[in-house]
């Protein structure tokens, strides 16, 4: 199977950023989000990052232009129709990514590939939902999309070992380094990473230190290039939550529980930098 037109489902950070990796390898690449306003911002992200790069001498106003060109805009999944693989970066939730990938079930061809960039939630799981288990998968991408390397890959129950290899050569045509992992809850990156980060969440709850002082630890002390609260910011505090409450369901251990700060942050609406202000204010 040859891969040329891939639709990315949710136009925010991280769509945005995946959409912008496919169509600079020169993919032909469907942004879609649920309204015209939420795909026209994630356009604006990756136009500005490219203008960034023109700015910097990294690409030409040409090569600006070309991959633009790759992306279309869309708020029908039906654009999916045409598509070799789909990439789902919606909003970190059971309920609405299994609608997504069940109406794209009956919109797409037996031969598209469906991956999900969940954080967390269970490959296998989604998969399930649709009637393509054998061609599902996941692709981790991290944050932001445009810089950073890796790509958590990860399989299945179900999935196929061409599947696999389709969606690492196409990784690697991102300019991504693919890791296979196995689907477990939180996979490796944030089974590793949000206890640490709910961990400092705790630190800060129970008056163990400012968030400067936390961050400053890790990054000095730990030589993390950013301290655990600030990723928090950067990451979104919704998302932190939602992959904490699935380590802890799916483990059923009390080592994985929530920090009740972070619970009260979401509900209070401090998501983080996408809303400009979390544990840090960046108005
Ligand atoms: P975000 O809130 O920036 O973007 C989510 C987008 O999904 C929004 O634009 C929203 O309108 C859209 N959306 C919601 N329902 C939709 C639907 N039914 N159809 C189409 N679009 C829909 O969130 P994000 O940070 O980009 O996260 C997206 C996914 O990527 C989540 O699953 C998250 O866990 C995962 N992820 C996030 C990070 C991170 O650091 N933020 C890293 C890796 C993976």
């Amino acid at each position: 199977m040859t891969v040329s037109k891939i639709m990315v489902v949710g136009a925010g950070q991280m769509g945005s950023g995946i959409a912008q990796v496919a169509a600079q390898a020169g993919y032909k690449v469907v942004l879609n989000d649920i309204k015209d306003e939420f795909v026209a911002r994630g356009m604006g992200r990756i136009e500005k990052n490219l203008e960034k790069d023109v700015s910097k001498g990294k690409k030409t106003a040409e090569q600006k232009a070309e991959i633009l060109g790759n992306l279309t805009a869309s708020t029908s999944l039906q654009d999916g129709a045409d598509c070799d693989v789909i990439i789902e970066a919606a909003v970190e939730n059971m309920a609405i990514k299994s609608n997504i990938f069940k109406e794209l079930d009956g919109i797409c061809p037996p031969a598209t590939l469906f991956a999900s960039n969940t954080s967390s939630l269970p490959i296998t799981e989604l998969a399930a939902v649709t009637s393509r288990a054998d061609k599902f998968i996941g692709m981790h991408f991290m944050n932001p999309v445009p810089v950073m390397k890796l790509v958590e890959i990860i399989r299945g129950l179900e999935t196929t070992d061409e599947v696999y290899k389709i969606i690492e050569d196409m990784s690697v045509k991102f300019g991504k380094e693919p890791v296979e992992v196995n689907d477990a809850p939180g996979f490796v990156s944030n089974r590793v990473l949000m206890p640490m980060i709910n961990e400092a969440v705790f630190c800060l709850y129970e008056t163990v230190g400012k968030p400067e002082a936390i961050d400053k630890v890790m990054k000095l002390g730990m030589n993390h290039p950013m301290g655990p609260l600030a990723l928090a910011d950067l990451i979104g505090l919704d998302t932190c939550l939602s992959i904490m409450e699935v380590l802890y369901d799916g483990f059923k251990d009390g080592k994985y529980r929530p920090c009740p700060l972070l619970r009260q942050y979401v509900k209070a609406g401090r998501l983080g930098v996408k809303v400009g202000r979390g544990f840090y204010s960046y108005k």
